[in-house]
């Protein structure tokens, strides 16, 4: 049942709409593709769709809508219409910006996503375009210079659940998992291709629903993330966790939190699944408690802090 091809574009809200405008365009290089009232429209030059971030002004911060596009107009039907057997559903919409018809529907936990088939392809202005014609646009080496969105971590108050409704509904396959001492499930890593991590669920310490955990976005190396790091540190960005390694999926990550509020990766490596039989890696509690995969303990805010704020509007 693979119905869906990718995870994207996906939707942030933030409070500081212009600092957080000036961090993805000047800390993070992308380019800036529309702009439409409180949205900016923003993309990697690896992103073959005109924008992957859809960076919106708003009261609080958080996820607004994170788009899955599916491979066919049939595998779209085919899925909604199992959405829409879960009573998850909420109704068609024109879509957002360069994409058709789709459909909008909530997880168990409250996140809104968008199904859509129909999207355009990007095409580049002149002073974007680049040498080579597999490649989406430039390389202006601007900032962290980051490529494509990557993955989305978002909280939950029900793991299990969420999870089970992306495998059984929407046709995720569930490669790395956390299951705790008592049972219960800390988080689920899934993906709809073949890289170990896409979409992940991790349990909301708050309780909360509809959260937003982070963010990533791709570099094609563990320097660029290295040199992202530099380049925060400049900008004045809270760098949250240092580049290290995860154990979990094996990605090199560089995690921070943008003028908004919001948790932002810049990611690269990580392991690909190319067996069809790939069981599931469950980790213990005792194994996590070790730390990341070089023993680098996880930062505690990393288990706590999400968006928005419980505090906030
Ligand atoms: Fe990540």
């Amino acid at each position: 049942m693979s119905d869906i091809a990718h995870l994207g574009p996906v939707e942030m809200l933030t409070p500081e709409g212009e600092a957080s405008l000036r961090f993805f365009v000047e800390a993070m290089g992308m380019e800036i593709e529309h702009q439409d009232g409180p949205s900016t429209y923003l993309r990697g030059w690896g992103d073959y769709q005109p924008w992957s971030l859809k960076l919106t002004a708003a009261e609080t911060s958080g996820m607004g809508v994170l788009g899955l596009r599916a491979w066919s107009p049939e595998a779209l039907a085919r899925r909604v219409a199992a959405v829409q057997a879960t009573g998850l559903g909420l109704g068609w919409t024109e879509g957002d910006r360069a994409r058709g018809p789709s459909y909008r529907f909530t997880d168990p936990d409250g996140h809104v996503f968008e199904l859509y088939y129909e999207a355009e392809r990007y095409e580049p202005p002149e002073h974007l375009r680049p040498a080579l014609k597999n490649v989406p646009g430039r390389y202006t080496g601007r900032g962290a210079a980051i490529k494509r969105l990557d993955h989305i971590n978002i909280l939950a108050a029900d793991v299990r659940a969420n999870r089970d409704f992306c495998v059984d509904t929407l046709g995720y396959r569930l490669y790395e998992r956390i299951e705790l001492d008592d049972g219960s499930e800390a988080g689920a890593w899934m993906s709809a291709t073949i890289a170990a991590h896409e979409l992940i669920y991790t349990r909301d310490a708050l309780g909360a629903h509809g959260r937003l955990h982070h963010v990533a976005f791709w570099v094609d190396t563990r320097e660029e993330c290295l040199r992202a790091a530099d380049i925060w540190l400049d900008a004045g960005i809270e760098i949250e966790a240092a580049p290290s390694k995860h154990a979990i999926a094996q990605g090199f990550f560089l995690y921070g939190i943008e003028p908004g509020g919001n948790r932002v990766e810049v990611t690269s490596g990580g392991r690909l699944v190319y067996d069809p039989d790939e069981p599931c890696v469950v980790w213990t509690q005792a194994e996590r408690a070790k730390g990341q995969a070089w023993g680098v303990h996880t930062v505690p805010s990393f288990h706590t802090y999400g968006t928005p704020p419980l505090d906030g509007p």
